[in-house]
């Protein structure tokens, strides 16, 4: 059968995480396979879309970004309506961006009022694994995995925007599990 002619799906995914773990440039390498050093933190689309398939049937991930509001006010109904799948961000090397994760998981089933947040997708990406070789690391990967486990399974993905590490694998593992939740 031509591809044109499967169904589609859509499939929401929001990205959320303390300004500056690299949500921007995850999905820049991801959709686009760019990576920049500079720092920008708006960008102008409210989304940007990938098209995959998975096991046969036609996916359009809709990732939604922030556009840096995420230091300093809410990000508004719209940001978390209709989502079918959150990715949680944090930075390796910054512990405090670990210990935000809580908030970040609260206020995404606060704001989207899943049916059943006890088993809604989320999934975590420990970002800038790159950094000094793993050296300046200040959140393991053990206390990473408790942290999902203890959440419901949430898979977990260490990954580099920068060098192309896991990317692929982390969105691919999210649109999946958005599929399961359909
Ligand atoms: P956001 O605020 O979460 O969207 O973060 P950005 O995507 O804007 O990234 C913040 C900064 O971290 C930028 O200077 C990026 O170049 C840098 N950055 C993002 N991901 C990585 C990574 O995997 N490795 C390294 N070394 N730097 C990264
Ligand atoms: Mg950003």
């Amino acid at each position: 059968m031509d591809v044109s002619m499967k169904r589609r799906t859509l499939l929401k995914v929001i990205v959320l995480g303390d300004s500056g773990v690299g949500k921007t440039s995850l999905m820049n390498r991801y959709v686009y396979n760019k990576f920049s050093e500079q720092y920008k933190p708006t960008i102008g689309a409210d989304f940007i879309t990938k098209e995959l398939l998975i096991d046969d049937k036609l996916v359009t991930l809709q990732i939604w970004d922030t556009a840096g509001q995420e230091r300093f006010q809410s990000l508004g109904s719209a940001f978390y309506r209709g989502a079918d799948c959150c990715i949680l961000v944090y930075d390796i090397n910054v512990h405090r961006s670990f210990e935000t994760l809580q908030h970040w998981h609260d206020e995404f089933l606060k704001q989207a009022d899943p049916t059943d947040p006890d088993i809604f997708p989320f999934v975590l990406l420990g970002n800038k694994i790159d950094i000094d070789g793993g050296s300046s690391r200040m959140v393991s990967d053990k206390k990473a995995r408790e942290w999902c486990a203890s959440r419901g399974n949430i898979p977990y993905f260490e990954t580099s925007a920068k060098e192309d590490h896991n990317v692929d694998e982390a969105f691919l593992a999210a649109a999946k599990t958005a599929l399961t939740n359909e």
